[in-house]
């Protein structure tokens, strides 16, 4: 085993407040993508473990857990984040190894980890019902509850901010989760589990049950237990999660990713612009949900920030994710052939401009070198389909009509971002955007711990981040009193 995970064994489920091996006893390889090696095993968790993490969730959600204030949830997501903190080198080193994000972006991270520990600490008792006027004699009003058990589902791209955004909402509001992480990286998953435990979390309220998503994950989202499902991931997965957790009439919210815009216009700011545009598009190596794919330029600037994106692009280096360059290698070759996939597709395309892989970037590991196309239809598939790799499509347009039929001319809707210096038309195009998240003059917003999230069509539905996220990880009850 190349990593230590300072004395845990990776190769266990976290059920029940104990360490414990998968019932089967199987294992899974972890390997490393920066250079094809085995990292360790981790366990290969079945319908039997998940049936063992939701009994425990249920039984945490009987017991103090189910009983605990406000005031207590906070104070133990309050110093989960201070442990989070404390363990940054460690949390960013299985990461980077795990999921072959760079260095520094490992890093930031676990810093967005900590600020939803902190951000949903904060807001555990800041949720509360209302009184409603209602008839003579009566007194009415609304409680905001825990659904129960949840289940959460979560992918390997950000395995730490997606579970602080989903498992850190879910628990301030008084629930008990069942996580099952994504098998190609679940490290900063089980090490989290051990710091919440360490942070005071009582036994069951927090179980981690790796595994294959056809069998653990499967076996999560149909579970007669779950009472709320949270999925991130594939728009294929996310239907086979709704339709299971339909069978069960169990609510869920899914984020599936997008394919999403930055409309870049005459009047726009380009010096301002160019890191956004650029970074929107290859931060993690482009497997991210909210990647901005797609650059729309308008035919004023388009040779300007055609050539200014390109010189970026030239620059751009991909090597190994501890040595920290613009780009690591993408989290498997099992994910590099999809993306090696879409750039044969775009053979037919004009390339701008292609970063390069470093020169001694180890063999086997899953290197793309990042690449830019220019002058691209609307309706090619490079511009239409969810690449997770690191490639941008740069599209010409005329007129604001225009950038708005191809900016909502996708299946997706999470992301867009408006360049302009016109008022009236960043809230025209801030209202017609079909997208759960609208930029003006930027793009991301840093993490957004604070800002809810969510997509519409394809991109899924539900809010996580924010207070948002505290609704949906609620049920509410109303209460009305005839007392005369
Ligand atoms: P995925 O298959 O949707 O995986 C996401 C999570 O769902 C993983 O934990 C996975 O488990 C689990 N899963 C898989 N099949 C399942 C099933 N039948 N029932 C329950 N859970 C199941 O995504 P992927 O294969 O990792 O990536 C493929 C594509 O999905 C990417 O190319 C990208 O387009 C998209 N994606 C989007 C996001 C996003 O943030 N929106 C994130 C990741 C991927 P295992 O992986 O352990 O099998
Ligand atoms: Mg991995």
């Amino acid at each position: 085993m190349s990593i230590s995970l300072n004395g845990l064994n990776p190769a266990q489920c976290f059920i029940g407040g104990v360490w414990c091996d998968p019932v089967a006893g199987d294992t899974l390889e972890l390997i490393n993508p920066s250079d094809a090696s085995h990292l360790c095993n981790i366990a290969k968790g079945g319908a039997e473990d998940i049936d063992r993490a939701v009994a425990a969730a249920e039984t945490a959600m009987r017991g103090d857990w189910g009983r605990s204030t406000a005031v207590e949830r906070s104070r133990i997501l309050y110093k989960t984040g201070q442990l989070v903190l404390d363990h940054i080198d460690q949390l960013a080193e299985f990461e980077a190894k795990d999921v072959g994000k760079p260095l520094k972006q490992a890093r930031a991270d676990v810093v967005a980890l900590a600020r939803y520990m902190e951000f949903y600490a904060g807001a555990a008792d800041k949720i509360h019902g209302a009184t409603i006027p209602y008839l003579d004699g009566y007194t009415v009003y609304t409680l905001r509850q825990p659904h129960g058990v949840t289940g959460h589902i979560v992918p390997w791209n950000y395995p730490m901010q997606i579970i602080g955004r989903s498992v850190g909402a879910a628990l301030a509001m008084g629930n008990a989760c069942v996580l099952k992480p994504a098998e190609e990286a679940c490290l900063t998953a089980l090490y989290f589990a051990e710091l919440m435990s360490q942070a005071g979390l009582p036994a069951g309220a927090l179980n981690v049950v790796p595994g294959l998503g056809a069998e653990a994950g499967a076996a999560l989202s149909g579970h007669e237990g779950i009472h709320h499902m949270s999925f991130t991931g594939s728009v294929g997965v996310g239907k086979l999660i709704q339709q299971s957790a339909g069978a069960n009439v169990v609510p869920v919210t899914l984020e599936l990713g997008g394919k999403s815009p930055q409309l870049v216009f005459d009047d726009a700011g380009i010096d301002a612009a160019l890191p956004f545009l650029v970074n929107a598009g290859i931060q993690n190596a482009g497997q991210t949900c909210s990647a901005s794919s797609r650059i729309l330029v308008q035919r004023g600037v388009y040779d300007q920030v055609l050539t200014r994106m390109a010189q970026r692009y030239g620059a751009l280096r991909a090597g190994p994710a501890m040595d920290d360059f613009d780009v690591g290698p993408l989290v498997s070759n099992r994910q590099k052939d999809i993306v090696e996939g879409f750039l044969k597709r775009g053979s037919d395309l004009k390339v701008a401009a292609q970063g390069a892989v470093v020169g001694d970037a180890p063999i086997g590991g899953a290197y793309v070198a990042p690449t830019l196309f220019e002058s691209v239809s609307p309706d090619h598939a490079l511009a239409q389909d969810e690449i997770f790799g690191p490639v941008q499509v740069i599209i010409p347009f005329e007129t604001e009509e225009e950038a708005l039929a191809i900016a909502n001319g996708t299946k997706f809707g999470l992301v867009a971002s408006v360049w302009s210096a016109d008022g009236a038309r960043q809230m025209r195009l801030a209202k017609a955007l079909r997208a759960g998240q609208v930029f003006l003059n930027n793009y991301g917003a840093g993490g957004g711990v604070e800002l809810p999230f969510g997509g519409t069509g394809l991109s899924g539905h539900g809010r996580e981040k924010g207070f948002e996220a505290l609704y949906g990880f609620s049920s509410l009850k109303t209460v009305a009193a005839l007392h005369g």
